[in-house]
């Protein structure tokens, strides 16, 4: 454990606010669809505008802020109507995701947020998300001193290929005990997670490691809580996941 202790402003009477996160200044190479994939259609809309959505749809966030890159274009044609008392834009996204998220916490504390507030960093490409799972990891969170994130205990068998095989090969089976599958959102105070970040990404060595929030809090020595997640929350990377995405979000309400 560091000497930076997480901060249960609970304790002093506070009522902290709930603010969403959206990275989307990714440029999604592995997706294959010659753009950003956050903006491909998927079932007649812009991905993002799935996961907005759905973020919007949970009374217990004040507003979301989505985080674009400097020269984005795409987000203000695709959807004119986002930007308003509960939706907020940045262009400063930088060139990783951690990035991008330290540049978005840094436009929450301009725009009023307090350390004590929470803030649930979302993928854009996870645009499947439910209100429901959202409002499941406020609730086991809220109380937490540290914070957490959705994940899913790993089903399948993990494992280890020899680097740089090809045809990839088999060079471990991992243990896949107690292993989960870290998924967003990702849930903690911004007065924790803003120094967590800073601190990761001020040493290249551990910043290649952050790529989610979870681990720079780790990084500090605290151990964020695991929340069952769903499976359906899977974030759209490879070609053929558009696909399963478009189906399920027809057969959702
Ligand atoms: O590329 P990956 O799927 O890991 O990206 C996860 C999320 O982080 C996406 O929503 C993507 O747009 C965002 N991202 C970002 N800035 C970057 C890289 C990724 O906001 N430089």
């Amino acid at each position: 454990m560091s000497d930076a202790m997480p901060l249960n402003f609970a304790a002093h009477g506070f009522q902290p606010q709930c603010f969403a996160l959206v990275p989307c200044a990714g440029v999604g190479e592995r997706a294959g669809v010659g753009g950003p994939k956050q903006y491909h259609p998927v079932a007649g809309r812009p991905m993002v505008a799935h996961t907005l959505a759905a973020l919007a749809a949970v009374p217990r966030l004040s507003a979301t802020l989505v985080v674009l890159s400097p020269g984005d274009e795409a987000f203000a044609r695709l959807l004119p109507h986002f930007e308003g008392e509960r939706g907020w834009v940045t262009r400063t996204g930088g060139a990783t995701r951690a990035h991008s998220v330290a540049a978005g916490l840094d436009e929450l504390v301009a725009r009023g947020a307090q350390p004590h507030d929470w803030v649930l960093v979302h993928d854009a490409a996870r645009c499947l998300l439910q209100p429901a799972w959202v409002q499941r990891l406020i609730d086991a969170c809220d109380h937490d001193e540290v914070g957490g994130l959705l994940a899913l205990p790993l089903a399948d068998t993990l494992k280890e290929a020899v680097p740089g095989s090809s045809p990839a090969r088999v060079q471990a089976t991992v243990s896949r005990a107690g292993k989960w599958a870290a998924q967003t959102p990702q849930m903690f105070r911004i007065g924790l997670l803003r120094p967590a970040l800073l601190t990761a990404l001020a040493d290249e060595d551990t910043a290649a490691g952050i790529t989610d929030e979870a681990s720079a809090i780790e990084h500090l020595g605290h151990a964020p809580q695991l929340v069952p997640g769903d499976w359906a929350n899977f974030k759209v990377t490879w070609p053929g996941d558009f696909a399963l995405a478009e189906r399920l979000l027809q057969l959702q309400p």
